[in-house]
């Protein structure tokens, strides 16, 4: 298996869903750790590996987010039906009849199902709706909270989406959940990689958030703990591509490289930071989709804001079916948007920098 599918095969597999992030950030650490200088970590679990600039007063971190989009049990019922509060955005309609993973207090993962009516027994008037969030149930399979309980399972237990990684027809194309965010974690862990024989002058802190699905809340303690003169949020975006999606606010398709979002709900592109990216990216001939997303926000929005201000950008992929089980991108997208983000930090130096500012 290709080096890239691997790592992104790793990391989606695992589970962390906001505040649960631990298996992920143990598995960034053993990236990372071989190919940084030193590790730096904030207290509710952000870590970065960094690299000392040979010269430069400048730094810049990158940073993906460990958490996914799940849920967390808040109760069982006598039954052993279990009931759950969401954690993240998650849109009805793609829940039902999925499977999902709990992951108990002793690290052991039990298989549910998301369960749902059969067709048979829907009146006309029920299959019109979709089914609300608050009815919805997870069945492991026992027959009441006594076994339920003996399995394992206890309120607060993260539950994440349940999907094996799969290369479809076109393997340059991949299937999994929790593309957003591994991917961001992944191409942290590779731009580290790509760098690990180089001179840089910038410092370079590189690695991962936590809690971004619920408020970009991660991002603001890793920016105050790292204080970076220069950030680039690298998170996933959206696909346009499919049916009843093209022709909307914008094209970015599988494919046809990076995202460079100019704006989104929560932040505006640091317009020095953007001219200088579209210089490196022609310089490299690197296609660039330009982006904005009307809707949402990725931890560019908290790490502006932070400290004095930190010039941020975020880059990406174009990803489909975002938040469910079954989220696609295109593997030579990843590849380019690793070459783009490592060509910035090569590029950046304190001139650089002085001239990027206004
Ligand atoms: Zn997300």
């Amino acid at each position: 298996m290709d080096h890239s599918v691997k790592l992104l095969k790793e990391l989606t597999d695992v589970n962390g869903i906001a505040g649960y992030e631990m298996q992920v950030k143990s598995l960034m650490r053993d990236y990372i750790e071989p190919v940084s200088d030193s590790i730096v970590e904030d207290k509710l679990g952000g870590i970065f590996g960094k690299r000392n600039a040979r010269n430069g007063q400048h730094s810049i971190m990158i940073s993906g987010h460990m958490d996914e989009v799940g849920f967390i049990v808040t109760k069982i019922d006598k039954d052993g039906y279990i009931f759950f509060n969401t954690v993240g955005g998650w849109w009805n309609q793609v829940m039902l009849s999925q499977k999902v993973t709990i992951t108990t207090d002793d690290g052991k993962e039990i298989r549910g199902i998301i369960g749902s009516k059969p067709p048979h027994v829907l009146s006309a008037e029920e299959r019109k709706q979709p089914i609300d969030i608050k009815q919805m149930f997870i069945d492991i399979g026992v027959n009441s909270k006594e076994e339920a309980e003996k399995a394992g399972v206890e309120l607060g237990n993260m539950v994440t989406p349940y999907s094996e990684f799969e290369v479809l027809a076109n393997d340059k194309y991949l299937t999994a959940k929790a593309f957003d965010n591994r991917y961001g974690c992944a191409l942290a862990i590779d731009v580290l990689n790509q760098l690990k024989d180089d001179q840089i002058d910038i410092d370079l802190y590189s690695g991962a958030t936590v809690q971004e699905e619920v408020g970009l809340r991660g991002a603001k303690v890793a920016a105050n703990t790292v204080k970076p003169d220069l950030a680039i949020a690298v998170d996933v975006g959206i696909a346009y591509d499919t049916p009843g999606m093209s022709g909307q606010t914008s094209d970015s398709k599988l494919g046809g490289g990076p995202l460079v979002i100019m704006m989104d709900a929560t932040s505006i592109a640091h317009q020095g930071f953007r001219q200088h990216i579209k210089e490196v990216a022609n310089k490299h001939h690197i296609d660039v989709q330009w982006d904005t997303t009307p809707g949402g926000g990725t931890d560019a929005g908290s790490i502006h804001v932070a400290n004095e201000g930190i010039p941020t950008i975020t880059i990406g992929v174009p990803l489909r079916y975002m938040h469910s089980n079954v989220s696609v991108l295109n593997v030579d997208d990843y590849n380019h948007s690793v070459k783009l983000v490592t060509e910035i930090v090569r590029s950046l130096n304190d001139d650089v920098y002085n001239q990027m500012m206004w």
